[in-house]
């Protein structure tokens, strides 16, 4: 499937649920979704509810997921047949790989509104690992790392609207943030009950177990 780039809220509808895609607007009531599950540009019959296959829930599911973290058809293909190959629950070790990418990570420190917005930050070169830039949006940031803003980049007006609302920003308990570095170190990997996304991921073990 080639990369999403129309308008980010219809991916929302489609999915029938809240994705977060756009930052602080999804916590507003400036949030379009409306819970409705029927797919958008659907009018009048098509609004109709048709019974949805196992296969249908499982796909979804996959696609959820691959939205909410910006990450293309092969390359969610890749994560999850590392993740079968690790130690542990195949669907948890994959959500931990989703999290540990670079742009995630930059998202969750709260260095962006959003991972879109983060993928950014990181393909044009704003970040470093361990005090050496990386400028792959896909990079897994291993345990005891830590993740900062370039100094260079930090006189940046993106990140100097950044810093101002860093202060305020609450980074998940895996992640250790020092708001006036503009960093985050990567303490240790998230549980499952720390990654707060409404995916059941046990059905996209089911999909590729087909
Ligand atoms: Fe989805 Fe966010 Fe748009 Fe709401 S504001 S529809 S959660 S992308």
């Amino acid at each position: 499937m080639a990369k999403y780039t129309g308008p980010v809220c219809r991916l929302c509808r489609r999915e029938g649920a809240k994705l977060y895609l756009k930052g602080d607007r999804c916590y507003s009531d400036k949030c379009s979704f409306t819970g409705r599950s029927f797919a958008p540009g659907q009018h009048g019959a098509g609004q109709t509810r048709k019974k949805v296959s196992e296969y249908g829930i499982q796909l979804r599911e996959k696609q959820k997921t691959r939205r909410i973290y910006g990450v293309l058809e092969r390359q969610f293909r890749n994560y999850f047949e590392k993740a079968e190959r690790q130690k542990g629950i195949t669907g948890v070790n994959l959500l931990v790989m989703l999290e540990r990418r670079l742009d995630n990570v930059v998202y969750r420190i709260g260095l962006a509104e959003s991972r879109n917005q983060a993928r950014q930050l990181v393909r044009h070169g704003l970040i470093n690992v361990n005090g050496r830039r990386v400028d792959i949006p896909s990079f897994l940031v291993k345990a005891d790392s830590v993740v900062a803003v370039r100094e260079e980049s930090k006189e940046s007006p993106i990140m100097k609207k950044i810093a101002e609302s860093l202060g305020h920003k609450q980074a998940p308990a895996w992640i250790e943030l020092t708001a006036a570095d503009m960093s985050g170190k990567v303490t240790r990997y998230p549980t499952r009950e720390e990654i707060d996304i409404p995916i059941q991921e046990h059905l996209i073990v089911e999909l590729y177990s087909r």
